[in-house]
């Protein structure tokens, strides 16, 4: 029996591998003929807002993204043939000469080093090549290795203690380890995300707070209602790496805060920036982090279980076309196998993120006049060059944010 179930494994797996990659391509196709059905002109709604140059741009911008987004779709389904399939995880864990423990971190270790190798040269073409020819490219050759230098640091640290720890609890606990594992892994996450936006993303950027007195009246009055201190209103030097804009909410408890681009506030007027800070300040309102925490939670908790599960269940392993086993090569399965299957998640996550998004508008609308945050909005697709147009089976599969004339549609119809 096992072996019949590792057969049919590695079917299904494969199938998943092939049927994913199909419906990506396809996605992305559909994506760039709805772009350039649209090529030279926005759509009527958009007219006033955006001129047919800005549109061309952001068309001929996305579809470039899109175009060699293929071939990473491509390189990355190659990658997996070649972990699972072809035996090259095998081969790897195979070559080490280490023993316990010291094997399966230096397994994973080479994994991640090698992918992290692999994956340089599209970063560098996605930096200098394609951000680099639409004028959006700030960052220069040394701050990208500086960052990519801080990035492999900071995950060693994070990451190998972390991991002998998972295995530590493998070796002492047996049959409870993926609890003991689980409860470890989530109350170290809860600590990141608590010491991101004060310790990890300063090492990254500078962050100060907002300047100018009309702003800062109208922050005071906007915080104050959503219960927020406005201490917690920070400016970021985005502008070091790029020239698009944006704002973002993070952390949770005393570490929670609001953060502009730089970039985002040279680009809008006060009550547009008033708007956007108002719809960042509707996702903490409305309990968006710690509610996606949950959910987190909540699929890492069925994660782990299914691992202890598996543990000992050797037709799992050979249906990864892994004929060794190993509480590494059990982690390299549920980290670089299991995303084939939960694939299938991502447009349900996108449709949570979109609802979230329209509740975070709505918030803004009553806090702030519909149409500053429309005309803001709008801005940000026009200086992002992202296009107002896109397939609708794409956006729902792939889009965290709703359609610009979805969110505009709604937005409107607050006002009063
Ligand atoms: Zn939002």
């Amino acid at each position: 029996m096992p072996s019949l179930y590792s057969y049919y494994t590695q079917v299904l797996f494969l199938s998943f591998i092939i049927v994913n990659h199909a419906v990506e391509i396809y996605l992305t196709r559909r994506q760039l003929e709805a772009l350039q059905k649209h090529a030279l002109t926005p759509p009527p709604e958009f007219s006033s807002y955006l001129t047919d140059v800005e549109h061309q741009k952001a068309i001929q911008y996305s579809s470039a993204k899109l175009k060699f987004s293929q071939f990473h779709l491509m390189y990355s389904a190659a990658l997996i043939m070649y972990w699972f399939p072809l035996r090259g995880a095998e081969k790897l864990f195979l070559s080490i000469s280490a023993t316990g423990m010291h094997r399966d971190v230096l397994f994973l270790l080479s994994i991640t080093l090698i992918q992290f190798i692999l994956n340089l040269p599209w970063t560098i073409i996605s930096t200098f090549y394609l951000e680099e020819k639409f004028g959006f490219n700030k960052s220069t050759p040394k701050i990208f290795t500086i960052d990519r230098l801080k990035g492999l640091v900071l995950g060693g640290v994070i990451g190998i203690p972390l991991l002998y720890a998972v295995l530590y609890l493998f070796q002492a606990l047996g049959n409870w380890w993926w609890l003991a594992s689980f409860l470890l892994v989530t109350g170290f996450q809860f600590f990141l995300v608590w010491i991101y936006p004060t310790v990890i993303a300063p090492l990254f950027n500078k962050f100060y707070p907002l300047e100018g007195e009309e702003l800062k009246q109208g922050i005071e009055k906007l915080v104050e209602h959503a219960g927020f201190n406005a201490k917690e209103v920070f400016v970021m030097d985005a502008s070091r790496r790029s020239a698009h804009g944006n704002a973002y909410f993070t952390g949770f408890g005393k570490n929670k805060r609001v953060v502009f681009f730089d970039t985002l506030l040279k680009q809008l007027e006060i009550k547009e920036i008033l708007a956007i800070l108002a719809h960042e300040l509707g996702h903490m309102k409305l309990k968006h982090i710690p509610k996606s925490m949950i959910t987190s939670i909540f699929f890492s908790f069925i994660g782990f279980w299914l691992m202890g599960q598996l543990t000992d269940q050797v037709w799992f392993y050979n249906g990864h076309f892994l004929r060794a086993t190993s509480p590494g090569i059990l982690l390299l399965i549920f980290t670089q196998a299991l995303p084939v299957y939960t694939f299938w998640f991502s447009p349900i996550m996108a449709w949570i993120s979109r609802k979230r998004e329209f509740e975070a508008d709505a918030y803004a609308a009553k806090e702030t006049d519909p149409k500053d945050l429309i005309h803001g909005l709008l801005k940000l697709y026009q200086h992002n060059a992202s296009p107002v147009v896109s397939d609708k089976y794409y956006s729902g599969f792939y889009h965290s944010h709703p359609p610009a004339l979805q969110r505009i549609k709604k937005l409107e119809s607050f006002k009063s």
